[in-house]
């Protein structure tokens, strides 16, 4: 149990798009078992920064740290060997796959580099066990998001509110520790974003650790024990919710733009 501990540590991140400083050192820590928030206006920078942690983005400099070890500029495959993974957005490729077949390929993708690496090959017995274990872990992801009644639809048939269940569903078959959730409720209706809140605490108490970038302060503040305020790249405020709303100069950037 790492509670307590520190998941996730970035310091220093700095992202350059030719003229433009997307993240302009950036330093936080997330908690082991926590739901953190990190908010701020428009361009601020979070989005960049989530894609320099999960290796889409190289950073100019600084580091990122996941449990203890230096992943700093690591590929985007590796994350999820880690336990990090982010949710990303359902490809146009995978739109034509049902959701049973998107929750498969995640895990396959795990299992084929396993495979790939054993010395040994695989008994035929061996990898039909695998596959059942495989199709039972889906299943059981299927249940946990309520979502059994739509395994056999097309993704790409889907309310943009299931598909944000499918992409959480699917990060979670990499069998993770902490997930990045880039605005996971835009485009959700208030009742899949009300499940979508309860699914994500109800992970977070079987141990799982949350990094939530969302627009909706309000729901921040409800639902995350610490927050993080970044503005033009950089953190410009954290702490409990309660502090960081009562704090000027977030009340100014978020004014001001
Ligand atoms: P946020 O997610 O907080 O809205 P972003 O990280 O998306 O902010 O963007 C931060 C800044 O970096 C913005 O000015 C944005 O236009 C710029 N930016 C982001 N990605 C790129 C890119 N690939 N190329 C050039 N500029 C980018
Ligand atoms: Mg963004």
């Amino acid at each position: 149990d790492r509670t307590g501990e520190i998941e996730l540590a970035v310091d220093g991140l700095v992202k350059r798009f030719g003229g433009i400083t997307a993240v302009d050192g950036a330093s936080f820590e997330v908690e082991s078992g926590s739901i953190t928030g990190l908010i701020g206006p428009n361009g601020a920078g979070k989005s960049t920064t989530f894609h320099c942690i999960t290796g889409i983005h190289q950073p100019d400099e600084g580091t990122v740290a996941f449990q203890g070890q230096d992943i700093t500029g690591i590929a985007p495959y590796e994350c999820a060997d880690y336990g990090l993974v982010r949710t990303f957005q359902i490809a146009r490729e995978m739109a034509n796959m049902t959701v049973l077949e998107n929750l498969m390929l995640p895990a396959k993708h795990q299992q084929g580099e396993a495979l790939w690496r054993s010395v040994m090959p695989l008994a035929r017995r061996e990898v039909e066990a695998q596959e059942r274990d495989l199709l039972e872990r889906v299943w059981d992801t299927l249940e946990f998001f309520e979502i059994e009644h739509i395994a056999e639809e097309k993704a790409g048939n889907l309310s943009g509110g299931q598909r944000k269940l499918l992409e959480m569903a699917r990060a979670l078959m990499t069998e993770p520790e902490m997930l990045l959730l880039d605005e996971p409720f835009a485009g959700v209706n208030p009742t899949l974003e009300r499940k979508l809140l309860e699914h994500i605490h109800e992970l977070r108490a079987e141990g799982y650790t949350f990094l939530i970038v969302e627009h909706d302060m309000d729901l921040i503040m409800e639902h995350c024990e610490h927050v993080i305020v970044m503005h033009q790249g950089s953190v410009l405020a954290e702490g409990v919710p309660g502090q960081v709303t009562s704090n000027e100069q977030v009340i100014e950037a978020y004014l001001g733009g």
